[in-house]
Parts: structure tokens; C-alpha cells; sequence
């Protein structure tokens, strides 16, 4: 079974020469009765989150799933879509196809506790279950409506706004009636973001020398809602140029990630003041939402209204140049590897 794994812990930007391709052997039996499985991965995604886990000191937070530490050398945990090889657990089949935490391996071993389940909307690509219907789109959707609490003609931010979160808070704000406007890293992914996502505006934040006056531009009426994605000094423009009750979904802080000495300092004394609400989230805390996620998203795949946005690489060899690549900015979309055909 070949895997790809940390050869050592990565402190800050990751470079592809910190992954390994190993092989290990799998025995495709299975205790009996012990409510294993054996899957065949499909496709796996790519979370800058992973690189959080990479890190030596994540050893010390086990309290929390998302951030427990990846040990060099063992199999990466990653969300994906698989099909059952072999199965102890009498709840699956083999053959059928299941979605959830998997390794970016050919094959993954999942305990009795293996957080996955059956997927049985079959009309999608199976590659959408790990993007926009997987725990991006429920990130993006948990986000922006349980967390920003969005009302119709109110004036949204999003940074990281072509990746597989931002994207889609974009488009769920232009359903809702919002004025949106996002910030990516090219010219390509702003036309994209403004001739095909229906952002109102976009800009290239590697273009522009003053965040907080190019904020002003955008929004000469103040941000009610900012999607942070990436936190640093957007973050403390995005404050600065908010209204009063805005409230900020802190969801990820992908520039300092990669930075371990940067960190956002916005004016408290302006929160205050402003009666700014800044809200961290985990998307897996909003399991509860999931149906609701569900039929709402899909409705609107299949009027049209809503755009898939993917970013597919091919074989478990290209992991470490994807994975490297989300930092650089390289991906469109929702990156993920596929490791096998369907
Ligand atoms: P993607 O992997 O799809 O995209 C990442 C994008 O971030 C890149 O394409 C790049 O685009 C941008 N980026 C990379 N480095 C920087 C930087 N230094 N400064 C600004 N932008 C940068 O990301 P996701 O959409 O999957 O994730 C977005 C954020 O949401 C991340 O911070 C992630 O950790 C977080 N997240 C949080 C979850 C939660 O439950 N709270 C769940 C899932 C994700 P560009 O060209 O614009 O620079």
C-alpha cells in the first residue's frame, strides 16, 4: 500500500522535499468482528489545516481531533470519498462507496471509531462530496450562515475568496442578496471571481500597497460581514473599516500558518466601540446543519445557480507539489488528488 507521509515535522512554509512516498504492507483480512473496514480512496483532499498538524507542538493539543499532531512517517489523515474493499463493520458493504476521514493512501484501515459514512447521493461527480458537498461547502455554508448571521443588502468581505471555502461564501452572499467582494492572490482567479462566481467586486491584495484604503474603495459604506480565511494584517484591515454590530467568522488564518511569528493585532478599542462579534468555528461542530447544507447546495448544482469550483491532481505522486502549492496560491478551487478510478 504506498502512502505519502512526513519524513519530519514542517515549522513553517512547507516545501515538498519534507514528503515521503512510502509502501507498507496491507493485509486485506480483517479481524473477525471487529468492526473494521478496508477502503479504496478515490479522491483526497488537500486542507491547509493538515499543515497545523504537521507541526511538532500539535502533539500537544490532542484534546482537539482537528489539530492532534501527524507523526512523521505514519499515514496522513485527510477527508475523502472511498470504496469498501473489505468490511467486519455490519454497516457496510463492500462495494459501497463512503466519504469522511481517510489517509492519502491507495488504501486506508479504518477502526470501528473511523469517522465516515455511507454516501448515498449518487446524481454529482464523486469528486463534489469532497468539496462543495463535503466539509469545505459545509464550512462555507456553517459559516456564513450560523456564524455571520446574514441579512439581504448587507456588504460582505472574503479573503482566500478563490479557494474552496472562500468561493463559496462568495456565491452563497450573491444568493442571499449581499454585495460581496473577495480578495485573491491574481489577476486570473479576480476575473474568475467577478466574471464567473457573480462577485460583485475582487481584488488582488499582492497588488496593493495599503489594505486598509484599498478596503475603503471597496466598501466607501463600511464591511457588515468579514469571512477571514487568512487573518494577519487583512484581518486588521477588515476591522478597521467595519461597521457597527459587523460581525467576523474567524475561519482560518492560512498567512500565518506558514508564518508562526505573524499574528493579527486589530484595534480591540475599535471592536468595542463598533460592537464588532469576531467568532472562531470548526465546521465539525455544525454536523447538526448538515442535511439543511445538503439539500440547499445541491438544489441549487442542479439550477445552475451554484458553480463548482475543482482543482483535481492526479495520483498520489502529485501530493506533496499540491499540498506545497496551497501556500504558494496555486490552486482554483477546491484542490484534490485523485488516487484511483471509480
Ligand atoms: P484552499 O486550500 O482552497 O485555498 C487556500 C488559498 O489561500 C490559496 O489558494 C491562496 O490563494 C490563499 N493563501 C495562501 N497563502 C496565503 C497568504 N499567506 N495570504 C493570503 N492568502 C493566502 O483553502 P480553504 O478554502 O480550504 O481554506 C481557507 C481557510 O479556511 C484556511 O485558513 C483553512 O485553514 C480554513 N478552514 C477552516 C475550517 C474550519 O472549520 N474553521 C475548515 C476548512 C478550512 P491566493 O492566490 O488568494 O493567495
Amino acid at each position: 500500500n504506498k502512502y505519502v507521509t512526513i519524513k519530519t515535522h514542517i515549522e513553517d512554509a512547507p516545501k515538498e522535499a519534507d514528503f515521503d512516498l512510502k509502501t507498507s504492507t496491507l493485509a486485506l483480512s480483517l479481524e473477525p468482528g471487529s468492526k473494521g473496514m478496508i477502503v479504496k480512496n478515490l479522491y483526497v483532499s488537500f486542507d491547509p489545516y493538515q499543515l497545523n498538524r504537521m507541526k511538532s507542538h500539535s502533539s500537544s493539543q490532542k484534546t482537539l481531533r482537528i489539530t492532534e499532531g501527524i507523526t512523521p512517517g505514519r499515514e496522513i489523515e485527510a477527508f475523502g470519498v472511498a470504496r469498501v474493499v473489505a468490511s467486519e463493520n455490519p454497516e457496510y458493504e463492500k462495494g459501497d462507496l463512503v466519504v469522511g476521514f481517510v489517509t492519502w493512501a491507495e488504501y486506508s484501515k479504518m477502526g470501528s471509531d473511523g469517522m465516515i459514512k455511507k454516501l448515498d447521493q449518487m446524481d454529482f461527480p464523486l469528486s463534489y462530496h469532497v468539496g462543495i458537498l463535503g466539509f469545505s461547502g459545509l464550512t462555507a455554508y456553517a459559516g456564513f450562515f450560523e456564524i455571520c448571521k446574514p441579512k439581504r443588502g448587507e456588504k460582505v468581505f472574503v479573503s482566500a475568496a478563490s479557494g474552496s471555502v472562500g468561493n463559496l461564501v462568495g456565491q452563497y452572499a450573491k444568493l442571499h442578496g449581499c454585495y460581496i467582494v473577495g480578495c485573491a492572490g491574481s489577476e486570473q482567479k479576480v476575473r474568475l471571481l467577478k466574471e464567473k462566481l457573480g462577485f460583485d467586486e475582487a481584488f488582488n491584495y499582492r497588488e496593493e500597497t495599503d489594505l486598509n484604503s484599498t478596503l475603503k474603495r471597496y466598501f466607501p459604506d463600511g464591511i457588515d460581514i468579514y469571512f477571514d480565511n487568512v487573518g494577519a494584517e487583512m484581518q486588521e484591515a477588515a476591522v478597521a473599516n467595519m461597521n457597527a454590530f459587523g460581525r467576523v467568522a474567524m475561519c482560518g488564518v492560512i498567512s500565518e500558518y506558514v508564518d508562526p511569528g505573524k499574528r493579527a493585532a486589530p484595534n480591540m478599542l475599535e471592536v468595542i466601540y463598533k460592537r464588532i462579534k469576531i467568532q472562531g468555528f470548526l465546521a465539525g461542530d455544525h454536523i447538526g446543519l448538515f442535511q439543511d447544507f445538503i439539500s440547499t447546495t445541491s438544489d441549487h448544482l442542479r439550477s445552475g445557480k451554484l458553480c463548482p469550483l475543482e482543482d483535481i491532481s492526479d495520483g498520489l505522486d502529485s501530493i506533496p507539489f499540491a499540498f506545497v502549492g496551497l501556500f504558494r496560491g496555486d490552486n482554483i478551487g477546491k484542490k484534490i488528488v485523485k488516487i484511483a478510478e471509480e
